[in-house]
């Protein structure tokens, strides 16, 4: 442990970090671990669908032809396609176009424009609102309340979903309407809540009448071991404890065949998914169902989605082992950090002693390793602790990826030093 270390010992182990330090910046790398996109050799699997539908082939189940304009809901065959992964019947889902992002965001916009089923008004017309944040979480779920005024409350995630003592606590107050949730192998902790903690979600009373659960589902078949685990399914849990319109779940094909271009779906409750074509059709004549066709074409059934997820398994399992033999090679027993070992998702999760990390992701800068920045995984990216780092290895190379957390473990341990040698000083 280096908090055990003697002065001239912290000393000598110092000099050697820094030594280890100055000869990785001396490789004049150039690393890239900052966003959790597919690698050009996973697109690569997806490449089939370029060609599909094929000419002529242009006709969907029910005979319509997918090129013109209607059917705003998604293709049925589609809709049957993905029933089992969203965990809904093909009637209460909704396919949108490349992003569920775009739909996470429509969704909040709808809501403060026109309320939501149950609501008394819009939400903008409240005095405030306010979602519940549990963090570490996902930067671009923040932009969206911090785009809108929606105040954000942190909530501790405890390794098996959100701190449900606190989220009951937070969720009576009438301005909190909504919460983030990304329930499987969560961004960045890789956790899966637990039953209990959905049942709990599910159940609790809201002093918002028309509280959503925002229920990210991104990473529903993102697996990274034989076991494809599974949890809970949220829209049925909320329907038996009498809130059948609580969840609002999202997920998207961007990490299951093309990131920029693939389908992204909505599933809810009856009543929200008529809600959420009343607005989509507003908006759009109908979405893209070339793409619709072709993704039904070239992933056939739910056994060919499974297979394809597989060979994604396959070239990303070998990245994440790199990022935790890495630390626990350098860090093991250090008492320096700690993180993760994912069992699914695009992230590794890690935590520094309070105050590190925002000092390790400048050490990496300037070694030529980029990392998201510090902050970026708690709201308006403030994190009170300075603690967390989130990793994203997928994109890399996997010599790269070893390169990068090799660099990135010798960051940590530098700035873990230098952290005990000015607490020291400072007790001096
Ligand atoms: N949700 C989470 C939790 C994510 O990590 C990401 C991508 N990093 C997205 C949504 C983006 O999804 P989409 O491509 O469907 O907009």
């Amino acid at each position: 442990m280096i908090a055990d270390l003697s002065a001239s010992d912290l000393e000598a182990y110092g000099a050697r970090i820094r030594a280890d330090y100055d000869a990785f910046r001396a490789r004049g790398l150039k690393l890239d671990m900052t966003r959790g996109k597919p690698a050009p050799e996973q697109l690569d699997l997806a490449e089939g669908l370029l060609a599909l539908p094929g000419n002529r082939d242009h006709f969907t189940e029910a005979g319509d032809d997918a090129r013109n304009y209607g059917g705003v809901q998604g293709l049925p065959e589609v809709r049957k396609l993905f029933s089992g992964a969203l965990g809904a019947s093909p009637a209460n889902i909704v396919v949108g176009d490349n992003a569920s992002l775009a739909m996470m965001h429509d969704s909040i916009v709808w809501a403060l424009l026109k309320g939501v089923p149950g609501s008394e008004r819009p939400w903008s017309k409240e005095s405030e609102i306010a979602f519940l944040c549990p963090v570490p979480g996902y930067d671009r779920h923040f932009a969206i309340c911090e785009e809108y005024g929606v105040r954000m409350i942190p909530v501790p995630l405890t390794g098996h979903g959100p701190d449900m003592d606190k989220v009951e606590e937070l969720a009576r107050d009438p301005a909190v309407k909504g919460m983030w949730c990304v329930p499987k192998y969560s961004n960045p902790s890789a956790e899966l809540y637990s039953d209990e903690t959905i049942r709990r979600l599910a159940a609790m009373k809201t002093g918002a009448p028309d509280f959503r659960l925002f229920w990210d589902n991104a990473y529903v078949l993102h697996h990274l071991t034989e076991t494809r685990h599974e949890i809970l399914n949220v829209i049925d849990a909320c329907a038996a404890a009498g809130n059948p319109d609580r969840a609002f779940v999202f997920a998207s094909t961007s990490k299951m065949t093309l990131a920029g271009a693939g389908l992204a779906f909505f599933a809810s409750s009856e009543a929200n998914v008529k809600w959420y074509l009343a607005r989509a059709s507003k908006r759009t004549i109908g979405p893209d169902k070339l793409n619709q066709l072709r993704h039904v074409r070239f992933l056939k059934d739910e056994a060919g989605l499974l297979a394809h997820m597989d060979k994604h398994r396959a070239l990303l399992a070998p990245k994440f082992a790199a990022v935790t033999e890495a630390l626990e090679a350098r860090l093991g027993g250090q008492g320096a950090a700690s993180w993760i070992k994912p069992e699914g998702g695009y992230f590794v999760s890690v935590d520094m002693t309070t105050g590190s990390a925002s000092r390790v992701v400048t050490l990496a800068k300037e070694a030529g390793l980029l990392l998201t920045g510090a902050g970026a995984t708690w709201p308006y990216g403030k994190d009170p602790h300075d603690a967390n780092l989130r990793l994203a290895p997928s994109f890399p190379s996997l010599s790269d990826v070893k390169a990068a957390s090799e660099g990135i473990a010798i960051c940590m341990l530098l700035a873990a030093v230098e952290a005990e040698q000015a607490k020291r000083r400072a007790e001096a």
